[in-house]
């Protein structure tokens, strides 16, 4: 099994990332907070948007049948995939059947979760993102860095110089200039892609309508301009009725970009009709399973599933802020990423996430559906040691420090001995009140930590003191 690391080093060490990535973050926290003041009833919307969604967990079943039966009735048709190779596998299918050369997608975490884009490419299908920032990223060969802004860790000069690279555009880094470069290229796309996919963000039961919010108009174009519609939905995203969907889209874009709605907020509900003159002929809607029902198991870790997937966690977050998404090696990163990605896989695989976190709570405050991230953590943190204590890893350096260290301080007679021989030792270890250089790995330890030197006196020889005093 591969673990996944959290590279910390190469992201604090990137200064071109370090200029671009804190001032956006903190641009997005101060629109989210404007918007959000400007809501009276923000809490209220808040519990309403988390009862709505643990409501719709508890009869998962039973909106995601009633989703399908409507969608059906749309003249849609639905298929549900256990796995990402099983959606990958359908949307080949689906391609293949169709003649299908070319894919333009909208903007999928859900795609990027199970590697869409890596399997089509092996499929033969050329594949077009069309959301500006995925565009952006899929022309380095990177993974986006951001959930809601997938090219955040780039700065306009970066793109201007990949523009130039990749598209032969002359050197500019006036962002309108880049902007319609962009449009002019992608719109050539549109009109040749015999398929759209897209991610949902909301499929309402009642109606059988899935919901894609943008703000650039390209995933209107992916779902009505080709022939073949697919969207692709985790099983998570179904919600009971349209008077939920005007909250929730409340609580998502005033989280997400600070915008009391985004420009465009896409329904849909099955193929074009008799006599209509814009939409697919065919549309396909993938429920898509993927580890989710595993973490729908657990009754209180659950609550991770009712994200609207917004970043505002991700803005808001210290560690985040720091370190940008790609330091995280996965899809989903900051406050959500390290809840999420130790559900989805084996948690020995990424046991740094849940530990990614100054558990500061920031995240929580600012999540619209209220998800307990801090609490989530911890228990997420107790079964990564769990899973250490199982295995070869209870033989780990940290461990045996802190068996030491417990035995030392289990008994008052061992603590009294060992505090004096540290504070005998303090001359050595310790110079102008700080903690000398040490040897790896406790250097490394130290680059970022001061270690205060010992007291002279023990607490209790203060207190003896005070007391022959008095
Ligand atoms: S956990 Fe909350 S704040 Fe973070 S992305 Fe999900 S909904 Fe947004």
């Amino acid at each position: 099994m591969n673990r996944i690391k959290i590279d910390v080093a190469s992201a604090l060490a990137d200064r071109r990332l370090q200029a671009t990535l804190f001032p956006a973050l903190q641009r997005s926290v101060e629109s989210r907070d404007e918007a959000v003041s400007e809501v009276e009833n923000w809490e209220e919307l808040r519990d309403y948007g988390r009862r709505v969604k643990l409501h719709t967990l508890e009869k998962l079943p039973f909106y995601l049948e009633k989703l399908e039966k409507n969608v059906v009735g749309h003249g849609g048709k639905v298929l549900w995939a256990e796995s990402g190779e099983d959606a990958v596998r359908m949307i080949l299918t689906i391609a293949r059947e169709r003649a299908v050369r070319k894919v333009v997608k909208s903007k999928t975490m859900l795609g990027e979760e199970i590697h869409l884009n890596q399997g089509l490419l092996k499929g033969g299908l050329e594949v077009i993102e069309t959301d500006l920032g995925e565009y952006i990223v899929q022309l380095c060969d990177e993974m986006p860095s951001h959930i809601v802004t997938p090219a955040l860790h780039k700065s306009r000069h970066d793109v201007a110089e990949l523009f130039e690279a990749k598209l032969g555009m002359e050197p500019t880094d006036d962002v309108a200039k880049l902007t319609l470069t962009a449009r002019n290229v992608l719109r050539r796309h549109f009109l040749e892609a015999d398929l759209g996919i897209s991610g949902v963000n909301f499929g309402v039961a009642e109606t059988g309508t899935i919901v894609v919010v943008e703000n650039e108009g390209n995933a209107r174009l992916s779902t009505s301009l080709p022939r073949v519609h697919i969207a692709l939905m985790g099983i998570e995203k179904v919600i009971p009725r349209t008077v939920d969907l005007s909250v929730l889209l409340k609580l998502l874009t005033r989280s997400a970009t600070g915008q009391r709605l985004t420009s465009y907020v896409n329904l849909i509900s099955g193929p074009k009709r008799e006599g209509e003159l814009d939409g697919p002929e065919e549309f396909f809607l993938i429920l898509v399973d993927n580890g989710r029902s595993q973490i729908y198991e657990d009754q209180f870790l659950r609550q991770t599933l009712t994200c609207i997937r917004c970043g505002a966690c991700q803005n808001i977050c210290p560690v985040f802020q720091r370190l940008g998404g790609h330091a995280y090696g996965t899809v989903y990163q900051g406050p959500i990423g390290s809840i999420l990605t130790p559900q989805m896989f084996p948690i020995a695989a990424v046991e740094e996430h849940p530990f990614a976190s100054s558990l500061c709570g920031a995240c929580e405050e600012t999540c619209p559906v209220k998800i307990e991230i801090p609490k989530i953590l911890l228990r997420l943190r107790q079964q990564v040691q769990e899973a250490r204590n199982h295995g070869i890893q209870r033989f780990r350096p940290e461990r045996i420090g802190m068996l030491m260290w417990a035995w030392v301080v289990s008994s008052s007679r061992r603590y009294a001995i060992a505090s004096r021989w540290l504070r005998r030792l303090q001359s050595v270890l310790f110079r102008n009140g700080r903690f000398r250089p040490a040897v790896p790995p406790v250097s490394a330890w130290q680059k970022d930590r001061d270690v205060p030197g010992l007291a002279p006196k023990r607490f209790r020889e203060y207190r003896e003191s005070e007391g022959a005093e008095h």
